[in-house]
C-alpha cells in the first residue's frame, strides 16, 4: 500500500502574526515616517495626513510641514491661513485645523511632547481610536492594536472567512491584538506589517492571494473564497460633489494675497446655488472667514 504524503494542517507552523512580520521584512515600502529616528510628532502628522489621502500625495507635504513646524508649539503658533495653505491639495482640510488644535493642546498640556498614553492621545482634538493607537505604537514603540480599514479587511478574510469587513466593531481591536506576536518589538512591527499587507496584497476588490504570506491559513480561501453577501461597498465619487466645489473655492482663496469679493469666487464653480452652499459650509467650518466689509479670505 502506498502511503499518502503527509500534508500539514492549515493552522500548523508559526502563528499568522509572526508570518506577516517576516513577510514585511522583505516587502515593506520605504516610507519616510517609518524610518528610525522619526519622532512621535512626525508620526502624528503623518497619520492625520494619511487618513484619507494616498501616500504619494502625503509625502512631500509631510516633509514640508516637519521642516516648517518641527515641534507642536511651532504649528500652534502658525495662523490658520498658513496651515490651510500648507495643507495644499491633501483634501478634507478640516484635518489641518484639527491638527493645529491638537498641536496647541500638546504644547499647553504636555510640555510640547506628544503623549504616549492612549487616553491622553484620545483626549487631543481630532484624535480618535485609530490615530491614538497608531501614535502610541509607531511613535512610542508600544504594543497596540492599530486598526484601520485595511487591517479590518485582512482580519475579516484571514480570521473570519468573510470577503469584506462590514461595519467597524469594538471587537476589531481584540481580533488584531490576538494576532500580534508575544515579543513586544515584533508586536510593534506586526501593527505596521498587517496594515501593509492590507494595502499591498489583501486589497479591496480582488485580493492578490497568490503572493500572500498567509494564504495557506486564510479562512476565506480555505472556505472557497465565498462572495460578499452583505450590502455593496459605496464607491465615493468626487466629480460634482460639494467636496470638489469646496476645494475649488479654497484654491481661489489660497492663491489670493488679499480678501476677495463674491464675484471673484464665481469662476470656481458655475452652479450659484451649490457654490453658495459650499461657501456657507466653509464659513461654518472655520476654513473661510468674512471681513467686516463682506470680503472672503482664509482665517487670519
Ligand atoms: S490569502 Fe488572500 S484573502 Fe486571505 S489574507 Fe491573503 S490576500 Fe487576503
Amino acid at each position: 500500500m502506498t502511503s499518502l504524503p503527509i500534508r500539514p494542517a492549515p493552522h500548523t507552523g508559526p502563528a499568522a502574526g509572526e508570518v506577516i512580520v517576516d513577510w514585511f521584512a522583505g516587502a515593506a515600502r520605504d516610507l519616510p515616517w517609518r524610518r528610525p529616528g522619526v519622532d512621535a510628532w512626525a508620526v502624528l502628522v503623518s497619520e492625520v495626513m494619511l487618513q484619507q489621502t494616498p501616500v504619494a500625495r502625503v509625502e512631500p507635504v509631510w516633509r514640508e510641514w516637519l521642516a516648517r513646524w518641527p515641534r507642536p508649539s511651532a504649528l500652534a503658533a502658525a495662523s490658520p491661513a498658513d496651515v490651510i495653505r500648507a495643507w495644499g491639495k491633501l483634501g478634507y482640510p478640516r484635518r489641518a485645523l484639527r491638527l493645529r488644535e491638537a498641536a496647541a493642546a500638546i504644547a499647553e498640556r504636555h510640555g510640547d511632547v506628544v503623549p504616549s498614553a492612549v487616553p491622553e492621545l484620545e483626549a487631543l482634538p481630532g484624535i480618535g481610536t485609530y490615530t491614538a493607537r497608531a501614535v502610541a505604537c509607531f511613535g512610542h514603540g508600544q504594543r497596540q492594536p492599530v486598526v484601520d480599514t485595511n487591517v479590518r479587511r485582512v482580519v475579516a478574510r484571514l480570521v473570519h472567512g468573510r470577503a469584506e469587513a462590514g461595519t467597524a466593531r469594538a471587537a476589531d481591536l481584540d481580533d488584531v491584538a490576538v494576532l500580534a506576536p508575544v515579543d513586544e518589538q515584533r508586536a510593534v512591527r506586526f501593527s505596521v506589517a498587517i496594515m501593509e499587507l492590507g494595502a499591498l496584497v489583501c486589497v479591496a476588490g480582488t485580493p492578490r492571494c497568490g503572493t500572500c504570506p498567509v494564504r495557506d491559513r486564510c479562512a476565506w480561501r480555505l472556505a472557497g473564497s465565498p462572495a460578499h453577501d452583505g450590502p455593496a461597498r459605496r464607491v465615493q465619487k468626487f466629480a460634482g460633489t460639494d467636496r470638489q466645489v469646496r476645494g475649488r473655492l479654497l484654491d481661489v482663496l489660497r492663491a489670493a494675497p488679499e480678501p476677495v469679493d463674491a464675484a471673484a469666487l464665481e469662476p470656481a464653480w458655475d452652479d450659484a446655488v451649490q457654490r453658495s452652499r459650499c461657501l456657507d459650509s466653509l464659513l461654518a467650518d472655520g476654513l473661510v472667514e468674512q471681513t467686516e466689509d463682506g470680503l472672503f479670505r482664509l482665517p487670519a
